[in-house]
């Protein structure tokens, strides 16, 4: 191992995927010294890209990317990208857009990241990575971390045959996260019941396979053009760090779909299990962890990267606020107050389908029903509303019912958007009536706080709230508010 160097970075991010490259950006946009650790020699694999590398992105994560003007820059990257909102599906179940009703979303408001869309992990991460280093981040490949010690007022991290020293650590490298063992993170969870397979194939003789998806007694199977995708419920026995040869995977594919299917050729493929864990803890000391370091589940649905974008999302600004000082007392600790719950949120989603898509009787049952629930306009909405993340709401005690919530992308006067004032990080008092008192109640917190005087097209009978720079309202009112309401709310947050 080299000499340590001496520099002292403010964060450390292990791992450049696209959770500790969003997480990146967010702490460079508040100028801190970030340097970010990744294995891997070379960003690009054929797993990032489409068909297998694609991602379903929800509302929620479209909002995040908004806020920050990513989303004008991703949506071009993705090949042939559409931003035809897509409704999703539970366990294989498709939810039937027409059957979803917004009209109780009372405080959402249309605006350009309304709708879910799909992008593949290689156009996120080179938009990202970019970002980053547009804004000053240092990232290194090929460096993999394999020590740490945390000192309790800073953090050494080992990695490629270097001693780098930081303020933070944030483990961001992923579901088999090193990070997270080194620190001696607490990682509970429950056992696979199945192990799933994508692939990309070619078959000697197609007719053989039926089209479509289609569930057996063994678990379940989706035949579409040049593209296999398997849940084999064999409790998870595959042992996932060998490779997946045709051989087996024609033996699954023969045995799972009770065909006798020849798969003449194999050109891509990768599995995961509905193996479930979640870290007690999001922080232990100095070192914190974020998206499939902090909780691994099954791909169904397609929520991890929407979890760890929002993870990153709300830590970015609490870290920041934390190492530049003067952040309220346990800021750092609602990352782990407000997120934790949705890790928990997220594995029950995925045990849930899991439990739906059983090849046994039970699970017919079930999916029998649920099937029935999704089909009703209310059930439709409720499972969009989960899977879109526009049902997200943290507790943050008492209040009006929009704290906690995401912000209503408001259309001033003036032209601009709420989304517009957040692009910098900073938070948004949004002040729809205008109001001189409440620009002295927010002039303590300076450039923490930006004062939008205006009144809207579309108020939502509100008339102030304070948003945090995660775009969360922090604090809401409907009638003009004192000045002593807004500082407290202020103080509370900034
Ligand atoms: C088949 C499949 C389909 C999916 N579909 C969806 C979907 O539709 N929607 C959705 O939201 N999610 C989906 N997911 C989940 C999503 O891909 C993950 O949740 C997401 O990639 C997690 O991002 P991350 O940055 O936390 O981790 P990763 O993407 O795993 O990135 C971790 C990074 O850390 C690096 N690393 C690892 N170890 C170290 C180390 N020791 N030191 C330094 N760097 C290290 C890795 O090389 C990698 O670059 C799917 C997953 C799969 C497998």
């Amino acid at each position: 191992m080299n000499s340590p160097s001496s520099r002292l970075h403010d964060v450390v991010i292990a791992g450049a995927g696209p959770v500790g490259l969003f997480l990146a950006c967010e702490l460079a946009l508040a100028k801190l010294d970030v340097l970010v650790l990744e294995r891997a020699e070379h960003p690009d694999t054929p797993l990032k890209q489409p068909p297998l590398g694609t991602r379903g992105l929800s509302v929620a994560t479209a909002e995040a990317l908004y806020r920050r003007g990513l989303l004008d820059e991703l949506v071009p990257a993705v090949p042939g990208a559409s931003r035809k909102a897509q409704a999703g599906h539970f366990a294989g179940i498709a939810i039937d857009p027409a059957k979803i009703d917004p009209a109780g979303w009372r405080y959402r408001l249309p605006n350009p990241a309304s709708a879910n869309f799909a992008a593949d992990m290689r156009s996120v991460e080179s938009v990202l990575s970019a970002r980053a280093v547009a804004l000053g981040v240092d990232l290194r490949r090929g460096h993999a971390v394999t020590g740490l010690d945390d000192h309790g007022d800073a953090v050494t991290v080992h990695a490629g045959g270097h001693a780098f020293h930081a303020t933070w650590l944030v483990g961001c490298d992923g579901g088999r996260s090193a990070v997270r063992q080194l620190a001696g993170f607490e990682f509970p969870g429950t056992e696979p019941e199945f192990t799933a397979y994508s692939a990309l194939v070619e078959m000697a003789d197609p007719q053989t396979l039926p089209p479509g998806r289609h569930a057996t007694p063994a678990g379940f199977y989706m035949n579409e053009p040049g593209r296999i995708a398997i849940a084999d419920f064999d409790g998870g026995a595959f042992d996932r760090s060998q490779a997946i040869t045709p051989a087996h995977l024609q033996s699954v594919l023969r045995r799972v779909s009770g065909t006798g299917v020849t798969l003449s050729a194999v050109h891509l493929a990768t599995s995961f299990t509905d193996r479930a864990r979640l870290a007690t803890t999001y922080r232990r000391g100095r070192v914190l962890l974020a998206g499939d370091a902090a909780h691994i589940h099954s791909a169904l649905g397609g929520q991890g990267l929407n979890a760890g974008l929002g993870d990153a999302m709300n830590l970015g600004w609490k870290l920041a606020a934390t190492v530049r000082g003067g952040a309220p007392a346990g800021l750092l600790d609602t990352y782990h107050a407000e997120r934790h719950p949705v890790g928990e949120w997220l594995l029950d989603w995925t045990r849930a389908q899991a439990a739906v898509m059983r090849p046994d009787a039970h699970g017919r049952a079930l999916e029998r029903i649920v099937r029935g629930l999704v089909d009703t306009p209310d059930g439709a909405t409720w499972f969009a509303e989960q899977l879109w993340g526009v049902s997200l709401r943290y507790d943050l005690g008492g209040g009006h019912p929009l704290a906690g919530c995401s912000a209503p992308d408001f259309e001033f006067h003036d032209g601009s958007r709420l989304a517009f004032h957040l692009r910098a990080g900073a938070g948004v008092l949004v002040d729809l009536d205008a109001s001189p008192p409440l620009r002295h109640a927010v002039a303590p917190w300076g450039e923490r706080i930006v004062h939008v005087a205006c009144g809207a097209t579309n108020e939502l009978g509100l008339s102030a709230l304070l948003v945090r720079p995660d775009g969360v309202v922090a604090w809401a009112s409907d009638t003009a508010p004192t000045a002593e309401e807004i500082a407290r709310a202020a103080t509370r947050w900034f």
